[in-house]
């Protein structure tokens, strides 16, 4: 990486600290109306994007562009612009994070574009079953990993099996050591989304950040939601909150504590300070209390 920005070092600077890192920006509707996107130019043709309530990439090379979530119709054509600021270069991929409506919306306005979009090959069975209007059908998936070049400028798209969903890709940007993680990592945050977990799979959860982990040589993530860039202990933290709480429950379940009583008897006080911690421990605890139930 040559030229860091003092965007760059701003950005780290916040995101060093752990409850903070919320950007005003995180979403278009605020009580103080709509607020556009937000891009931060990381270096060496990588951006990110925040814009509709999620956070998203893009990566210039010599002969295109590279765009991972579109989010939604109205944040897509947002980032269109945002891309156009920087280069007129033709939209060559769109990346899907994973399957979750709240980050795939919106990708039509890039296929006009004449972009290809990818994603990892089991969030074709979600896409088809739940049909959105608003969700393009990806063009191409792929299994464990696939290699994009838009000219000098390469993504590696990296499936380390389940864990936030069945089909998240990791996209790992080499030159910069950076990894882009969406909704599996929140850095520095327990689960969100009401902490519910959503589809979750809480033990291959663990698995997948470990292989993360051990597989690729990253150095700092981007989130898809809130700031834009944590360091690479942010995923090490989560997967050990993960863990924590898979062993916190356990403990609870062979002490005999009455199943209803599980969630709010779990406490994690080396945790206590991750953002949302007070909110949505319990609920987090309720998740995995159903993997022990039912095994998923
Ligand atoms: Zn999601």
């Amino acid at each position: 990486m040559k030229t860091p920005s003092l965007i760059l070092s701003l950005s780290l600077a916040v995101a060093g600290c752990s409850t903070t890192q919320e950007p005003a920006s995180s979403g278009p509707a605020t009580p103080f109306g709509s607020l556009g996107a937000m891009t931060t130019n990381i270096g060496d043709g990588l951006y990110t994007v925040s814009a509709g309530g999620a956070r998203t990439v893009f990566l210039v090379g010599d002969e295109g562009v590279l765009v991972g979530d579109p989010i939604s119709t109205p944040a897509a054509e947002q980032i269109l612009g945002e891309i156009r600021k920087v280069t007129n270069k033709p939209i060559r991929y769109v990346v899907y994070s994973h399957s979750h409506w709240d980050h795939i919306r919106g990708g039509q306005v890039f296929k006009e574009e004449g972009a290809e979009i990818w994603s990892q090959e089991n969030c074709l069975a979600h896409i088809y079953r739940n049909p959105n209007p608003e969700v393009a059908y990806p063009d191409r998936s792929y299994t464990q990993k696939q290699v994009l070049d838009v000219g000098n400028a390469t993504v590696e798209l990296l499936y380390h099996g389940p864990n936030h969903s069945d089909c998240s890709t990791h996209m790992y940007f080499p030159n910069h050591k950076i990894v882009h993680i969406v909704d599996t990592v929140q850095p520095y945050a327990v689960s969100g989304a009401g902490g519910r977990m959503n589809d979750s799979y809480p033990k291959l959860f663990v698995d997948s950040l470990q292989m993360l982990e051990d597989e690729v040589p990253f150095e700092r993530m981007i989130p898809g939601h809130g700031g834009p860039i944590a360091p690479r202990d942010a995923v090490i933290n989560r997967r050990k909150y993960q863990q924590a709480l898979l062993d916190a429950v356990k403990a609870e379940i062979d002490k005999g504590t009455p199943f209803g009583k599980i969630p709010d008897a779990v406490s994690l006080p080396k945790f206590k300070d991750l953002r949302g911690y007070d909110q949505y421990l319990a609920a987090n605890a309720q998740r995995i209390l159903i993997y022990y139930t039912i095994g998923w």
